[in-house]
């Protein structure tokens, strides 16, 4: 992260806050505020009240946010393809978040769903998801899991490779899906065009795993329409995530509708789904393009590209995860030990060590992701201090907020608060050094509920089978035996 000259440990786009408790618009969830008393609230439920029920470190979840930006994002792209005389499909890509409720949120406000493995398929289901507004990805879906996807009737699979076209082909061949009823497919396409954050490249081969070249494509095209179990509905494609603006998406648009014309000749092609990668803010000098700009943009685009081509306008689809669900989610630790360090002779920055870490937000770690923060449970008049917020795993690189000015008062005891976490945390989350991963409780018009609950270390220590059961007196050693069962006889 370049930084400036006159201040050498503070990235160059964070300035010293002229308040210190105030909560950037834009990456807080709507419903943030703070009391009378300078605490912070999130859904009508005060930081303090959140830590005394259920504890830290914990990810909170805005319904009413998730909910909002589900019915926005929808809106946007219903109107820019209404404009063009077609339909959009927005499936909620559930590896941003998942969860029973999440799933029953955003279905009631209209969105399908969008699921990457038989896990994430298995959560949707028993959130009581339509099979039919289901959609399936991956670049490695197993034989189990693709068998599971037809069985169900679910609504299309993305294929991403020739070897999968026959896997999926025998599959529902097996399972009598033929003619009128053929499993429906779209091609996974990599155009060339990838978005890093805030910009993207274009070039003529991606070097990645997913999905096919556009030349391959037509190989891919030409094999599922000779296989009476599957139906080629449409082509895909995703550019990457947390992408601002419109350009990326046109170009990789312009070079889907190429191929898309092409394919034409050989029969309907209904559908184009051109992914999710939406931009959020995580920070106050984020500006993401608004919704409906983004909707219309990427619209219009396609639009002009089949005028241009002289081919039909398809229906088009899109996939957001980020845009749903990050802004609604606030993870609440409480701090632990404030620490300054000397960087050298005249610099120095505050290391403030919180009860969570890189188990609960890997993105710091995985992609250098930045945060922000407030303490949650005060205001505070101090003189604000360049801090690091940081976890309490044995990495250097465990950090959860990499800079942020912070009062200079900020003691053990404090909440504190980090904004925009509703996306790719809860998800990504994991037990390194054995800690146990947070509840997620859902804030709605001043009540908490947890959604899904805590691990405890008894749920750790659970799978460790040489523990020997409560009340056993058998060693470790007894224990293995005793779990093959033929050693025991
Ligand atoms: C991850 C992913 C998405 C969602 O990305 P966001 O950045 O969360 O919007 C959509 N489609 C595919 C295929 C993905 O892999």
């Amino acid at each position: 992260m370049s930084a400036t000259p006159d201040r050498p440990l503070v990235p160059a786009w964070l300035a010293v806050p002229d308040d210190a408790n105030a909560l950037a618009d834009a990456v807080w969830p709507e419903s943030a505020e703070r009391d009378a008393h300078g605490e912070l609230a999130v859904g009508g439920v005060a930081a303090s009240v959140l830590r005394e029920r259920f504890g830290t470190p914990l990810y909170v979840l805005d319904e009413d946010g998730v909910r909002t930006r589900a019915r926005e994002v929808k809106a946007a792209f219903d109107a820019a393809t209404a404009r063009h005389g077609i339909r959009a499909r927005v499936y909620y890509a559930s590896k941003a978040f998942l969860s029973t409720e999440v799933v029953r949120w955003v279905t009631a406000e209209g969105l399908a769903v969008d699921v990457a493995t038989g896990g994430e398929l298995a959560v949707a289901l028993a959130a009581g998801a339509d099979p039919a507004r289901l959609g399936l990805h991956g670049n490695n879906k197993s034989v189990a899991e693709l068998e599971r996807a037809v069985e169900i009737g679910i609504g299309s699979i993305v294929v991403d490779s020739m070897i999968e076209i026959e896997r999926l082909a025998a599959v529902a061949e097996r399972l009598g899906r033929t003619g009128e009823d053929a499993q429906s497919v779209l091609i996974r396409v990599n155009t060339g065009v990838h978005a890093e954050t805030h910009d993207f490249l274009a070039t003529a081969h991606e070097d990645q795993k997913f999905g096919f070249s556009l030349s391959a494509a037509v190989g891919a095209a030409e094999r599922i329409r000779e296989l009476p179990s599957l139906a080629l509905v449409g082509l895909h494609c995703h550019i990457g995530s947390q992408i601002f603006g419109t350009s990326g998406f046109a170009e990789s648009a312009s070079r889907l509708v190429d191929l898309y014309a092409d394919l034409l000749a050989g029969g309907d092609l209904p559908v184009l789904n051109l992914g999710g990668g939406f931009g959020i803010a995580y920070t106050s000098v984020d500006t993401p393009t608004p919704i409906h700009d983004l909707a219309e943009g990427i619209v219009d685009a396609v639009a002009r590209e089949c005028e241009v081509r002289g081919v039909p306008l398809p229906n088009l689809a899109f996939e957001p995860g980020r845009a749903i669900v990050g802004r609604a989610g606030v993870t609440l630790y409480e701090v632990g030990t404030v620490k300054p360090v000397t960087v050298s002779e005249d610099l120095e920055r505050v290391y403030v060590s919180v009860d969570g870490g890189m188990s609960d937000n890997a993105r710091p770690a995985l992609y250098g992701a930045q945060y922000s923060a407030r303490i949650a449970s005060r205001a505070s008049d101090a003189a604000p201090v360049l801090a690091r917020v940081v976890g309490r795993h044995c990495e250097s690189g465990d950090i959860v907020v990499d800079a942020e000015y912070l009062p200079g008062d900020i003691t053990p005891g404090d909440l504190l608060a980090v904004p925009a976490t509703g996306a790719y945390c809860f998800s990504l989350a994991n037990n390194y050094n054995y800690v146990p991963r947070p509840p997620v409780v859902a804030v709605s018009g001043g009540s908490a509920r947890v959604i899904v609950r805590g691990e405890t270390v008894e749920d750790l220590l659970a799978r460790d089978l040489g523990i020997p059961a409560p009340g056993s007196a058998s060693t470790s050693a007894s224990a293995s035996v005793s779990t093959h069962g033929e050693e025991s006889a």
